[in-house]
């Protein structure tokens, strides 16, 4: 084997994950080459939060570990040597101040994930990791079990210990494609069915598109079929010119997906008004009609939702916008308070990995020790970040697992 040259630890990514372990395993004073196959590392770090990086938040680590669903537990030895103190603490020492403003989700002070990655990258420069970018890793090299190093398009690196940080395949414009499972499987290990999870979902109504611009705060949204009912998600919601998106449909995207498999369309109810029920609307309307009148109904509604959206309420509720509340039938009434407290919606679909933020699925944690984040099949292989089985939901869950359990294989390579 033409070897280029011969690292204590090879790094396949250049994401949150990544970059933490390289960080780690240099301060353990391993020599670390990291490859990106993009032309710059960090891109979909750079797209998170809106470009603002949510990177982690405030939980107890049973809390966090509980968000994860059955599998959370895995995570208790990467959360025991890096919580979201102790990342708070490693941003602060490496330059970067931190705060929580909603007293939740946490962010960089200066709103902006780019001072992320500089921070990251100038702490890999200052630790003498080597940084090569475009360049893909296309195989791990091995014999017996023991790895010798990687192949990418054009060179070989040799090293004794590889971690794949490869990501998920949501959003592959910003780099994961899947790589990492191929690269995974190659070497005996299993990956769990793949499902894009936290994206906008597509809509039947077509009156959607006419709320585009609205957003609601504080929705709660749920299944409308008995059998899911206990499926719900509260927080904030869009409307887009096919269907909703938003964090608390980004939560129900996730949940959402398995039965979108299951049924074509899956009905969904909206509480669009901040959880008031039907007797509050039923006086808030009464109320407001009282004080003024003569005013059109439209009005009175307005007060609970943005215009736009009013006008399809009462479109569904077949009332006219204009006419005065005193005159409307008491049947008519009485859908209009229903669709406020209640409106309908049929989720038909979504646009796949492409605008996922997170795959559901990953490499079989049943072959990785979580005290280290190391093949159980093969040596000095590691695994760190969303390529694994675990997924997490909206405010900092998953960046703080993929910088935690990048940190544990670091810090705890042989
Ligand atoms: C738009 C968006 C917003 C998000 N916002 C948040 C948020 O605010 N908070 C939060 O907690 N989570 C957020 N997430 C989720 C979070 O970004 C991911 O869970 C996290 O970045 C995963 O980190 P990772 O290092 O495992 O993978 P990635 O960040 O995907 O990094 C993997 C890297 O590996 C590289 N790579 C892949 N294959 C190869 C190969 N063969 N050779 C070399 N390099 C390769 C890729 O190019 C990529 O740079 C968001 C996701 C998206 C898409």
């Amino acid at each position: 084997m033409n070897l280029k040259k011969e690292y204590d630890l090879i790094v396949i990514g250049g994401g949150a994950a990544g970059m933490m372990a390289a960080i780690t395993a240099a301060r353990e004073k391993k020599s670390v080459l990291l490859l990106e196959k993009l032309s710059q590392i960090g891109a979909k770090l750079k797209a998170t939060g809106g470009g603002r990086c949510n990177l982690t938040n405030t939980l107890s680590n049973e809390d966090f570990m509980a968000k994860f669903g059955r599998d959370g537990r895995f995570m208790q030895d990467a959360l025991a040597e890096l919580d979201h103190k102790a990342l708070v603490d490693f941003f602060s020492k490496i330059g970067v101040d931190t705060h929580a403003p909603d007293g939740f989700r946490v962010f960089p002070t200066s709103h902006s994930s780019s001072t992320i990655i500089s921070a990251l990258e100038n702490e890999m420069k200052n630790l003498h990791v080597e940084v090569i970018c475009s360049q893909k890793v296309e195989q791990i090299l091995h014999s017996d079990n023991h790895l010798n190093g990687l192949k990418t398009q054009n060179n070989t690196f040799g090293a004794s210990n590889v971690i794949v940080a490869t990501g998920g395949l949501g959003y592959p414009a910003l780099g994961a494609e899947g790589d990492g499972y191929d690269m995974a499987k190659d070497l005996g290990h299993k990956v769990t069915e793949l499902s894009p999870a936290m994206m906008p979902l597509r809509t039947k109504e077509e009156w959607v598109k006419n709320c585009r611009a609205d957003t609601i705060a504080k929705v709660e949204m749920k299944v409308d079929i008995k059998k899911h009912a206990k499926l719900r998600a509260n927080g904030d919601l869009i409307f887009t010119k096919s269907g909703i998106r938003g964090p608390v449909v980004l939560d129900f995207a996730r949940e959402i997906t398995p039965l979108l498999s299951k049924y074509s369309e899956v009905p969904i109810l909206l509480n669009l008004t901040k959880g008031m029920n039907e007797e509050q609307l039923s006086k808030h309307l009464k109320n407001e009609a009282a004080k003024n009148p003569h005013v059109e109904t439209l009005k009175h509604v307005c007060t609970l939702l943005p215009e736009p959206l009013s006008i399809e309420i009462l479109n569904l509720a077949e009332i006219n916008p204009k006419e005065i509340y005193s005159k409307i039938a008491g049947a008519k009434k009485a859908k209009l308070i229903s669709l406020l407290a209640w409106t309908p919606l049929t989720v038909t679909g979504h646009d796949g990995f492409k605008m996922a933020m997170i795959t559901r699925g990953g490499i079989n944690l049943k072959e990785i020790n979580p005290k280290t984040m190391q093949s159980k099949i093969v040596d000095g292989l590691y695994f760190c970040g969303e390529v694994m089985n675990l997924d997490g939901p909206c405010g900092g869950y998953n960046l703080q697992w993929s910088f935690a359990s990048g940190y544990l294989a670091g810090k705890l390579l042989k």
